[in-house]
């Protein structure tokens, strides 16, 4: 089943989950409007500066619709400033977003750019070799609401990786390594959704 995948282009690391998700045979679909957003399986935010990503979606009118599609289930993957815009609650962001994942996020938690750093993580779901997993100005998650499951912890400690039904969110850049198996479980979610029939069953959020 060949699987289509937005990714939402308005700004950040778009062509680089294009690149992972061509490699695993998705069909790529750019989302710069809402008809942008019709037939596709699954969609990614992608990392990149969330305040400039957040003042687009509000300039392209996308809040609505996308939100709209994700909580009728379409599957959603946030990186990084992607996790940000679908936190709940966010420190620091001085605009709205699409808040509908139950989890608290601090924007760049470890400060600045020269403070990037690399990491070998073991994430929940992914078997082998932990994931090198690469932080880049990255947000950590505080907490997480009671439905919304922990995928990944730095060394016991911060939360870098959560999932709640539909909604994934890691604050590395899977994007940017050669490891795919992040993009894999991501197109597992996207699969499952669309061969279940509850699809589109509405949930209030
Ligand atoms: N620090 C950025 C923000 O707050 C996120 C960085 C990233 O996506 N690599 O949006």
């Amino acid at each position: 089943m060949s699987l289509k995948i937005g990714i939402l282009a308005l700004q950040g690391d778009v062509a680089e989950h294009a690149e992972i998700l061509t490699i695993l045979d998705a069909q790529i679909t750019n989302v710069r409007r809402e008809s942008d957003l019709t037939d596709i399986d699954g969609l990614i935010i992608p990392g990149g500066e969330s305040t400039a990503i957040a003042r687009l979606l509000i300039a392209y009118k996308l809040i609505d619709p996308i939100r709209e599609k994700i909580i009728a289930g379409l599957p959603v993957w946030g990186t990084c400033a992607g996790a940000i815009l679908l936190a709940k609650e966010v420190t620091n962001l001085d605009r709205p977003s699409l808040q509908l994942m139950d989890i608290r996020v601090t924007r760049n938690a470890f400060g600045s750019q020269i403070y990037s750093f690399e990491k070998q993580l073991h994430v929940e779901g992914i078997n082998g070799d932990p994931l090198n997993a690469i932080f880049i100005r990255a947000p950590i998650i505080e907490d997480v609401g009671q439905d919304t499951q922990v995928l990944a912890r730095l060394e016991q400690g911060p939360i870098v990786a959560a999932k709640q039904e539909n909604m994934l969110a890691t604050s590395f850049h899977p994007e940017l390594g050669k490891d795919v198996r992040m993009h894999q479980l991501f197109l597992d979610m996207c699969v499952q959704s669309a061969s279940s029939g509850d699809k589109y069953v509405s949930i209030e959020r």
